[in-house]
């Protein structure tokens, strides 16, 4: 910044400190560029702005501190279940001590899952005690949902696999599906 101040003299200059534009003293010159001044209202030595500088994105900037937060997570798994375990298998985890009854439940509504998996309910047929269905039949029941046709007996009744489990249900052995 050329000007024909000289050390000592009196220039306007903006004081950081005042944050005006105020009367400094020339502090340091190089050459014909002020380089630094003294504020004659509060005597702070500083490098030579003529003028308030921009609000530069540091001043606006607001700190926002967040703490990091972890979630506590209640023991929904169980305590013991190893870290190395694979992400597949975590989705399932096991049910440590499961019963006689309850394993036999697990495996039918396991095999009813994988009988039913991705087949929407309207693809199957209303149960109707005067019909005769075949086996391996998508069956919908009022009280137990879709079910599968496992067994049918020539004059029934039909073994449908449900959610819940194994029931017998009125209804025939369609012709067609009989050997
Ligand atoms: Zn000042």
């Amino acid at each position: 910044m050329a000007s024909n101040a000289r050390v000592g003299e009196h220039v306007d200059a903006y004081c950081r400190r005042c944050k005006l534009v105020l009367d400094a003293t020339v502090a340091a010159m190089i050459d014909n560029d002020v380089i630094s001044v003294v504020c004659r209202t509060c005597g702070e030595r500083q490098r030579f702005k003529t003028e308030r500088p921009k609000a530069s994105p540091r001043q606006r900037r607001v700190v926002e501190v967040q703490p990091t937060r972890k979630p506590r997570l209640r023991s929904v798994t169980p305590a013991r279940q190893p870290r190395s375990l694979p992400q597949l298998e975590a989705v399932e985890p096991p049910t440590p001590k499961i019963s006689a009854e309850d394993a036999v439940t697990a495996a039918v509504s396991a095999r009813w899952r994988k009988a039913t998996d991705g087949v929407h309910s309207r693809f199957a047929r209303p149960h109707r005690r005067e019909d005769s269905y075949c086996e391996g039949e998508l069956i919908l029941h009022k009280a137990h949902g879709m079910g599968v046709v496992e067994a049918v007996d020539r004059a029934g009744p039909l073994t449908v696999l449900f959610r819940s489990g194994l029931v017998q249900l009125d209804g025939r052995a369609s012709n067609a599906a009989t050997p």
